[in-house]
């Protein structure tokens, strides 16, 4: 057999089941990568996160290279491209049958039908679930409708994961193939993704992204619990850029977690709450890509609740500069803003109270957050992001009640105390004590005595707008 494996967000040679299907089925196997640049644009993708898949690429490519598969890479540029890139390599290679993942969006999933009518009358496509533990349709309610509320879906989950062993890992094919092709060169930036200059703190490929899954499990996860939402402790396994690309699967991450609290099976996770509090975030994570694959309108722009498209959303350019550029006069809300344009990742905490500012404080649409998220996110996921958002705008599935709004000085004093969040990415204000810098006009600073903005905003007044706008519709 004649194989093609076709790489997307599953950047991986461990726990890749449509990978280790190729290699067992095949006699000659090739892999391919197609660049879609200008879909890329499309959805906002961030150079932070362009560079880090070509890194990841070059890694891949030398790791399928010491088995004998070369990795080609191809140009779309579009998504729409991929069928006919697809038949010209198969029909170039005398293919017999093509293995890919499936991912969940609207626009990946026309793609991939798009692949699937212009091969299958002459080639056999292998298409495979596992981005996530469990795929859409498989956790179903008593009346085999998907879920809407998460609590229900996780025990639903859990039940499902248990019984399918889903959050075991796949074995690897030991095998290697002599196929007389190179791999492709693999550059390291990509046109239309060179803006954005920071240095990544994340080491590309599986390797790293498994020592830091070890690292993480030997160590924090057993207080993860309690010092997740502390944004200065580095409570949180800093994984998720590893996760967008698939360069690790969340079953590795599951498998690692209950080995590391010694649990034999996920059905007791709860005896170790460190592991269980994780586990359960990325329950959260497959509970997103179910909503949006039930819901494909999510992925063209609409809130699940199309209701809340009847709140007068504000669209004020200054407002928006200020919340972008970290310069709102709300410390933690700039710290955190400084801290996505300066190392392409945010902590989820202040992913929590940053959404919320622009959504309900100024009452900005909440989707030029969502965009502007992505434009700068390493990690950035669009069924986590899209779901994220949603949630802090009370416009989702399980969202937020539209009238618990953060009071960002609030979270502050209570998830960065000493202030050393804000020191960190506020400089100037960093001789402020441990009480003052959480709201410095407000304790004690007088205008003039900074260089630092005033609150853009009455918080108070525009918490009150908001409630009153919410319950009207
Ligand atoms: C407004 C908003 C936007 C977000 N955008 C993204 C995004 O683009 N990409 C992204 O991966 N996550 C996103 N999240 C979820 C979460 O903030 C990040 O996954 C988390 O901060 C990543 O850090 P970590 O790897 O240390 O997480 P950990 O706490 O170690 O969690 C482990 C993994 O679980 C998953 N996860 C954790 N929390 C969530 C969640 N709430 N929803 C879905 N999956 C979750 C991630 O894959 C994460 O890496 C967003 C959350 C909000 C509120």
């Amino acid at each position: 057999m004649r194989s093609l494996y076709w790489f997307r967000s599953d950047l991986r040679l461990m726990d890749n089941l449509a990978l280790a299907e190729a290699i067992s089925s095949s006699d000659f196997l090739m892999a391919v990568f197609i660049l879609t640049p200008i879909t890329w644009q499309a959805h906002y993708a961030a150079p932070c996160k362009i560079r880090f898949l070509l890194d990841n690429l070059k890694l891949l490519s030398e790791a399928l290279w010491n088995k004998g598969i070369p990795l080609l890479l191809r140009k779309g540029p579009c998504f729409s491209d991929c069928p006919k890139v697809l038949a010209k390599l198969c029909n170039e290679y005398d293919i017999d049958a093509i293995h890919f993942n499936h991912e969940y969006q609207i626009d990946e999933r026309m793609r991939d039908e798009g692949v699937t009518t212009q091969l299958a009358s002459h080639v056999t496509v292998n298409t495979y679930h596992q981005q996530l533990v469990l795929p859409p349709g498989i956790v179903l309610s008593k009346q085999k409708t998907p879920f809407k509320i998460f609590t229900p879906f996780k025990h639903a989950w859990l039940a499902k994961a248990h019984e399918q062993q889903a959050w075991r890992t796949c074995k690897a094919v030991k095998k290697t193939f002599k196929s007389g092709l190179k791999p492709d060169p693999i550059p390291s930036r990509l046109q239309g993704f060179t803006g954005q200059k920071i240095d990544l703190h994340w080491e590309a490929g599986e390797e790293a992204a498994q020592k830091k899954l070890n690292a993480f499990c030997q160590d924090k996860i057993h207080d993860y619990q309690k010092h997740r939402d502390y944004p200065n402790l580095d409570g949180t396994s800093q994984l998720s850029p590893y996760l967008a690309q698939g360069v690790i699967s969340p079953r590795q991450c599951i498998t690692a977690a209950l080995e590391a609290c010694d649990i034999a099976d996920i059905d007791t996770m709860n005896r170790a709450e460190g592991a269980a509090t994780w586990i359960s975030e990325l329950i959260w994570r497959d509970f997103y890509n179910h909503i949006i694959y039930f819901h494909p309108n999510i992925c063209r722009h609409k809130p699940y609740r199309l209701k809340t498209d009847d709140i007068p959303w504000r669209y004020d350019d200054n407002l928006l500069a200020a919340w972008k550029n970290g310069m709102t006069g709300f410390p933690i809300v700039d710290a955190s803003m400084r801290q996505l344009l300066q190392t392409g990742w945010m902590h989820n905490r202040l992913r929590m109270v940053t959404a919320m500012f622009l959504s309900k404080i100024l009452l900005l649409d909440w989707r030029l957050g969502e965009k502007h998220f992505m434009q700068h996110l390493i990690d950035g996921d669009f069924a986590a992001n899209n779901g994220g958002w949603q949630w802090c705008a009370s416009t989702g599935t399980d969202a937020v009640p539209y009238f618990r709004i953060f009071n960002p000085t609030t979270q502050s004093q209570r998830f960065d105390p000493a202030g050393d969040f804000i020191r960190r990415f506020c400089p100037e204000l960093s001789h402020l004590d441990s009480k003052t810098i959480h709201n410095p006009f407000a304790f004690g600073v007088k205008l003039g005595e900074l260089p630092y903005p005033q609150p853009i905003v009455d918080y108070k007044a525009m918490r009150q707008t908001t409630i009153d706008v919410f319950k009207r519709i």
